[in-house]
Order: C-alpha cells, then structure tokens, then sequence
C-alpha cells in the first residue's frame, strides 16, 4: 500500500533499519550523506536505490528540509552510483515515488536507478 507523505517520519521504517544495519543490504556507495543500495525485487538489469541518510519521508520533505550540504550531497551520490555502473554513455532512468498517486511504499526518500538495458516510455500508457 502506498504511504501518506505528510505523515511524520516513522524511524521503524525498513530503509531506516537498513541504515542503522539492523536488517542487511547490498551496499554499493555510501558517504556522509547517502547509502546506496540494491533493490530486493529489481525492475531492470540495473535497479539500485539511493538513500539520504537523514530522516526525511519524500522527495517533498526533503527539498522543504534538507540543509544545502544534504541535497547537495545526496544528488552528487546518485550521479556517483551512475557513473560507477557505467550508465552515463548508455544511459539511464531515475524516479522518486512520492505518495499515493506515486505509489510510494517505503516512507524513506529514496530514488531509483534503473538502467543496463532499454527502459520504454516514461509511464504506462493508461
Ligand atoms: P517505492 O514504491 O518507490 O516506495 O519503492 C520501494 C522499493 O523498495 C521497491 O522497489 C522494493 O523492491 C524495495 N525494497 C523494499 N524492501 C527492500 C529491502 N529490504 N532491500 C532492498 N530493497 C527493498
């Protein structure tokens, strides 16, 4: 079920848990600022998830929040991941959830890389 993004953060969360190391992950970057990681259940060849790791619920509350250095930090860390997997040249997708309509399920901010082959239109025709 998708969450509500103006819920306040809930620090059970399972990214959350992910970043305190209470459940594992497959790491790929992380800095001050974010963690990087793969999807469980991935959409393409590439699916890897990249977190702030400060506690912001959506996209929304972070860019109301976050100081300069955590977005900063944060957009920097994507574009690490991406080049990294070599999916500048090739190319790739990135895609924050926000909400219902967005059908965001983790109240986490996390942006989705996905890339390592075609990846279609943008959104499903209706
Ligand atoms: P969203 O719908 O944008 O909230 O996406 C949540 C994503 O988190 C989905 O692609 C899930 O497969 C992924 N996910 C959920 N639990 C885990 C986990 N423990 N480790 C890695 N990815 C996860």
């Amino acid at each position: 079920m998708p969450i509500d993004p103006t819920l306040p953060y809930d620090a059970g969360n399972i990214f959350a848990k992910i970043l305190r190391g209470e459940i594992p992950s497959n790491a790929v970057y992380e800095d001050d600022y974010a963690f990087a990681f793969e999807d469980i259940n991935p959409q393409a060849e590439v699916h890897t998830l990249v977190i702030p790791k400060g506690a912001y619920v959506s996209w929304d509350d972070f860019s109301a929040k976050a100081g300069d250095a955590e977005i900063a930090g944060f957009v920097r860390a994507i574009g690490e991941v991406a080049r990294a997997k070599g999916l500048v040249e090739p190319g790739y997708r990135l895609m924050a959830n926000i909400g219902a309509h967005g059908y965001q399920e983790v109240p986490h901010l996390h942006v989705h890389i996905f890339g390592g082959q075609p990846l279609g239109p943008m959104i499903c025709k209706r």
